[in-house]
């Protein structure tokens, strides 16, 4: 089929079995304008809980998809790709649990270590985050989950990005430390699980410089899973809605290098905008997701052969969902 074909073809499928497509940001083009509802990965989840379809397709990380059958058990959720967050892929709930026995060894008590964590991680991180007291944050809200965690006193374990546990640390003026790579947990505010973004790695200062060299008005825009060393160069570190937000500020002349994965970069406007890579910094798994493999999907829910569908556990459901609503609830 032409790629003409296959888009006609998803759109009467998915007319005729009541089904809604959701994509992430960072979805292929092709994808993206296929999708209902688009948006980073909280905006998704929420919106996925208030539609009324009974199918819905989730295009981006395994993560995500989790996120919506935690908060809407009863929708069928199915992914065209089992696709993995390489960074929620960096813990399970057997190094979560070996993290907090390496923090009692230093002496921090289990009762006085608060977990929050990243969205970018799977359901059964979630549900023992929630069980120690602990909740849920995105990049757009981690500040202010934070400093909500913070009242309670005890020490916060953020997990699984080191990057953004560090640069909400030094964004408020505190101590943070990273788990196998600091000796002193216990002077830190924030104690970082040593998980990162392989794409988000990629930029460094030296592209910073680079671009201020080649445009001395350049404005440096990055998202916190960067390195710190990364954000403290950026004349704005935000989450992708924010950059999308801040970047319709700016003069359709302003120059613009963007450090945050290819697919959003390329379609923020027409102009002035680079990438701060000579490497193409493209998430391989949410770029897993083609056009045949939504179309395939489609087909097996209208044959009732259905793969692909996301499951989650009684039990996960219930606390990974007490997760994400502890944070929807400060947020
Ligand atoms: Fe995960 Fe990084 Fe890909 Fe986002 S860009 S889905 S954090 S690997």
């Amino acid at each position: 089929m032409t790629n003409e074909q296959l888009r006609s073809e998803i759109l009467r499928l998915k007319e005729k079995n009541g089904v809604t497509i959701v994509a992430h940001f960072y979805q292929r083009d092709e994808v993206f304008e296929m999708a209902d509802i688009t948006g980073d990965s909280l905006e998704l989840a929420k919106r996925a809980v208030d539609d009324a379809n009974p199918y819905l397709i989730f295009c981006g990380v395994g993560f995500m998809g989790q996120s919506v059958k935690l908060l809407s058990p009863a929708k069928r959720v199915f992914m065209p790709r089992i696709a993995c967050c390489a960074m929620a892929r960096m813990i399970d709930t057997s190094y979560y649990t070996e993290s907090i026995a390496a923090m009692e060894k230093r002496g921090i008590q289990k009762e006085n270590i608060l977990p929050v964590t990243y969205i970018n991680s799977s359901a059964e991180v979630k549900a023992e985050v929630a069980k120690m007291g602990g909740l849920v944050c995105t990049s757009a809200n981690a500040k202010i989950i934070i400093e909500n965690a913070l009242k309670a006193g005890k020490k916060i374990f953020f997990l699984p990005d080191r990057c953004l546990g560090q640069n909400i640390a030094i964004d408020m003026g505190l101590k943070s430390a990273v788990i196998g790579q600091d000796e002193k947990l216990e002077e830190a505010d924030i104690i970082c699980y040593d998980g990162f973004c392989s794409v988000h790695q990629l930029f460094t200062p030296e592209d910073v410089d680079f671009y201020r060299e080649k445009y001395p008005d350049i404005k440096v825009i990055v998202h916190p899973e960067c390195d710190p060393k990364v954000c403290a160069k950026a004349d704005f570190v935000g989450s992708t809605s924010q950059i999308i937000k801040y970047i319709a500020t700016l003069d359709p002349e302003q120059k613009a290098v963007v450090g945050t994965e290819f697919n959003l970069v390329n379609r923020l406007r027409e102009k002035n905008t680079y990438v701060l890579s000579a490497t193409k910094p493209e998430c391989t798994t949410m770029n897993e997701t083609t056009l045949e493999h939504l179309h395939a999907i489609l087909k097996s829910i209208d044959e009732g052969t259905f793969f692909n569908e996301i499951h989650v556990d009684d039990e996960t459901i219930k606390w990974g969902s007490e997760a994400l609503r502890r944070m929807m609830a400060l947020s």
